[in-house]
Parts: C-alpha cells; sequence; structure tokens
C-alpha cells in the first residue's frame, strides 16, 4: 500500500511528493547527505535500493504543481536504517 508523502525543499520550500509504503521511517530532510547512507534518485528503487532519496529540486519530476521551477540544487531525505549491523554497514561503505 503506497500512499504519497509530500517534503519541503530546505533550500526553497517547493513542495515534492513520493509514493511510499507505509513500513518506511523518515529520519531527516537535509542539504547535505548523511554520512553513510546511501542515496538512489526518486525514480530509482529507493524502498529497497537506498537508505534516502537524492532529490534535485524541479528537475526530477517530483514536485507537486508541474509549474513550479524549483532551485535546482540537490537535496536528501534520509530513511531510518533498521536492521544496520557492523557487516551492513560495511556492505554499504564499500
Ligand atoms: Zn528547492
Amino acid at each position: 500500500m503506497k500512499y504519497p508523502v509530500t517534503y519541503y525543499c530546505p533550500h526553497c520550500e517547493t513542495i515534492v511528493e513520493l509514493a511510499r509504503d507505509g513500513y518506511l521511517a523518515d529520519k531527516s530532510v537535509t542539504q547535505y547527505p548523511l554520512d553513510g547512507w546511501s542515496y538512489v534518485s526518486v525514480d530509482d528503487e529507493y524502498e529497497t535500493d537506498g537508505d534516502g532519496v537524492r532529490f534535485v529540486c524541479g528537475k526530477d519530476g517530483s514536485t507537486v504543481d508541474p509549474n513550479v521551477d524549483g532551485c535546482g540544487r540537490p537535496f536528501y531525505l534520509s530513511f531510518v536504517r533498521k536492521g544496520t549491523t557492523e557487516a551492513g554497514s560495511a556492505l554499504i561503505q564499500r
């Protein structure tokens, strides 16, 4: 079951939208990637392949209002990572 979740660009407050499975929990939305997190684009399988999503404001088709240009800068949605072990962390950092 997916449902749309909206986020604000931390640079310009443009609203973007992402279809999300309910079980994923958000940690934060930041201007810079978190150390050790891996990010995929909104077009990728963000629910299985990444620890978060790298938006490009207004450029990746995620804006709620298609008439809004956005600022063109990247920002990062980080999920709460579950089942993180030392082995898992080592894999992510390869
Ligand atoms: Zn923006």
